[in-house]
């Protein structure tokens, strides 16, 4: 008996990762069960974005070898990159190797392959490393990895000292990938990676001239449109820098584009930003979101922010809160800042003690929800396509507009005996129109104005 549980911890490329695994042991005749059940393999993506990632990554290790102590204990990625795990697991590898990973259990597991840790730099980290299967999720929307890396070195981050450099993939095998997914009903893809901005910095162009870029991220969302099936495309976190006149000229008549940018700002005083080795600023920020919303009408603008970064004043977190205020983000991630060892901020003068960070980020996830019920209110008795992800314990459906608010779809009340229309409810995985008629807190509340998928 074949039972393999694989779960990922953090971004949606871990996520990515763990799919594509789980699609090829699922095509060589292993059983996928929840990492909560018993199992004979269970493989960990980890995290490193913070010590409270890391944490659990750890409480997983040991749960797994409480629930079969016989089994194979596999770790991968950005923690286990970046830490030796090998007391907590059989097979350890860092955030390259995944393509090899199922020969090295199927060896394990035959015991012909070695258990115990492996020597992480035995694996390439300058080329991109395709997984070989297509990343088949469970939920509604498929995730397509075009990246990986990062050659920026933001003062807190240690995603860019464990991914290694920037490296993208070619655009012919990303759309292999978005057909085969497609080809399976999937109709919504969300474009991630490490630095999306990054996408094509390390290709060559003619005579091997470094950075002049061949391709770009637009050219990718271009490319991937123009595949049979795509319906919408989401792009994953990218920075402000990217945001040029001429990349939103290019992406501005891309169909399938979602008018919805995660522009990743983390803080919104430009004193900080500096300090942050960040490449934007208050104001470029201002005008890459000016240029969006002219562009795409009504955007949602999503973004990170982190409180507590060494050095941070009253007033910097004050500009903060006032610059969100300005730019009015629909959704607001709010993030402590964490210690990251190897990195500049780690060892930077004036740490911010822990109760102030956390009183600070109360303060600003107040502002994120009063944003985002702001975000539904200007949309009030507006009609938006929302792709039906699930169904709540009232059977509403559960979904996203375009612009990236959630919404619980109700059924239209049946106006007459003829309105043949009320009352329908639409099927997992149809996009269908919706008039947003309400809130419930940061969820708005929508009526289904037909279950048929919008074609
Ligand atoms: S851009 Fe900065 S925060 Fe993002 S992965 Fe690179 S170094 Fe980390």
């Amino acid at each position: 008996m074949n039972r393999i549980a694989l779960a990922s911890l953090g971004c949606k490329t871990n996520q990515y990762e763990i799919d594509a695994l789980a699609e090829w042991f699922r095509r060589h005749g292993f059983t996928i069960v929840d990492d909560k059940e018993p199992a004979e393999v269970y493989v960990l993506n980890t995290c490193t974005v913070t010590a409270e990632a890391e944490r659990k990554a750890r409480q997983l290790l040991r749960r797994y070898r409480k629930l079969n102590s016989e089994a194979l204990t596999v770790v991968c990625g950005c923690y286990a990159q970046r830490s030796d795990l090998r007391e907590m697991a059989d097979i350890c590898i860092g955030t390259a190797g995944r393509s090899v990973l199922p020969q090295l259990i199927l060896g394990a597991l035959e015991q012909t392959g070695s258990r115990g840790g492996l020597e992480k730099a035995a694996f390439q980290t300058d080329v991109y490393e395709e997984l070989g299967v297509p990343a088949v999720p469970s939920e509604t929307r498929a995730f397509l990895k075009v990246q990986d890396g990062c050659d920026n070195r933001c003062a807190y981050c240690a995603i860019s000292l464990a991914r290694g450099r920037a490296r993208s993939r070619s655009i012919k095998n990303i759309i292999l990938e978005a057909r085969a997914l497609a080809a399976r009903g999937f109709s919504e893809f969300v474009l991630t990676g490490t630095n999306l901005n990054l996408y094509g910095s390390d290709f060559h162009g003619a005579e091997g001239a470094k950075n002049t870029r061949t391709a770009d991220l637009a050219d990718v969302i271009n490319a991937v449109s123009q595949v049979e099936g795509v319906r919408r495309i989401r792009l994953g976190s990218l920075e402000s820098t990217l945001m040029t006149e001429d990349f939103v000229e290019r992406i501005s008549g891309i169909r399938p584009l979602c008018p919805s940018f995660h522009l990743s700002l983390q803080s919104g005083s430009d004193r900080i930003l500096k300090a942050m080795n960040r490449r934007d600023s208050r104001a470029s920020y201002r005008d890459a979101v000016s240029r969006l919303r002219a562009a795409f009408p009504g955007a949602g603008i999503t973004t990170d922010l982190i409180v507590g970064f060494p050095g941070e004043t009253k007033e910097d977190f004050e500009e903060t809160l006032a610059f969100s205020d300005e730019i009015g983000f629909l959704r607001i991630h709010v993030f402590r800042f964490s210690r990251r060892p190897g990195t500049l901020a780690d060892k930077m003068p004036g740490q911010v003690p822990a109760a102030i960070a956390m009183e600070r980020s109360e303060i600003l996830r107040a502002k994120a929800a009063e944003l985002a019920v702001k975000a539904i209110a200007d949309r009030m008795g507006q009609s938006f396509e929302v792709l039906v992800e699930q169904f709540d314990d009232k059977g509403r459906a559960e979904g996203y507009t375009p612009e990236y608010i959630f919404v619980k779809g109700v059924a239209r009340r049946r106006r007459s005996d003829r309105d043949a229309l009320g009352g329908d409810m639409p099927a997992r995985g149809a996009i269908v129109p919706m008039k947003i008629v309400g809130s419930d807190g940061e969820t708005a509340v929508a009526e289904v104005l037909s279950a048929e998928n919008a074609l």
